[in-house]
């Protein structure tokens, strides 16, 4: 009987622990970096660095529906292992689904092996595919309640086969928004960026959509819209 109590205990342990953990790596508060300065806000409840101003305003501008949604691009040189990274903002759960907080963390410098340059010197239609992509994931989170997207952070980190699903759902919700075109630019800089280490080129190879297969996803997409007409 008391065994049994333990193991009780220590599985309560173990799972609060990963569900903690998962939320708190899950979640970010935005830097204050690039931020609070009223002359960066712009659109609705946006905090957009002036430097990468026009290319989010772009992409901001194929996803009409997340005119209200709170989101604060931050430069953030904590993006892991991408140039990017989106994430809920953990103390913004309480509000609810609806009323929820985003983060877009941005490397602020694109290094490849030998040199790095200031991401707002990598070419215009590239930063709009990856700011297209970022918006693809938020639109992603925004169709979860807090309790899916709490699972969403545990399987995320998890397993590489769920992340890779994701990232072809940030990828579909691009292209269904019209971003394929931009999307097959950013992803062709990265293939074809001589300079590059193999492992990072083989890991987006691996865990995202090539550009065939985006081509693929607007055909299905185009043959799917003669049908419903
Ligand atoms: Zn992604």
């Amino acid at each position: 009987m008391k065994r049994r109590y333990v193991w009780v205990i220590l599985l309560t342990l173990i799972f609060t622990s990963v569900f903690v953990f998962a939320v708190v790596y899950f979640s970010a508060k935005p830097a204050d970096i690039a931020g609070s300065n009223p002359q960066n806000v712009f659109y609705h409840h946006k905090t957009i660095p002036v430097v990468v101003q026009k290319e989010i305003m772009a992409a901001l501008s194929f996803y009409p529906e997340l005119k209200e949604t709170p989101i604060d691009f931050v430069f953030d040189p904590n993006t892991s292992k991408s140039v990017m990274l989106s994430q809920p903002v953990v103390s913004s759960f309480f509000r609810g689904q609806k009323n929820r907080t985003y983060v877009i963390k941005i490397n602020p410098r694109f290094t490849t092996t030998h040199h790095s340059i200031p991401i707002q010197d990598a070419p215009k239609k590239v930063l709009i595919g990856w700011f297209g992509h970022e918006l693809g994931h938020i639109t992603d989170y925004t169709h979860r309640d807090n309790f899916q997207m709490a699972w969403f952070g545990i399987r995320y980190i998890t397993s590489d086969k769920y992340l890779m699903n994701a990232e072809k759902s940030a990828d579909s919700y691009a292209v269904e928004h019209g971003m394929a075109e931009y999307l097959i630019v950013t992803k062709n800089f990265i293939m074809h960026s001589a300079d590059l280490p193999q492992s990072y080129k083989d890991r987006i190879k691996r865990l995202y959509l090539s550009p065939q297969q985006i081509m693929d996803l607007v055909k299905k997409l185009k043959a799917d819209t003669v049908v419903a007409r």
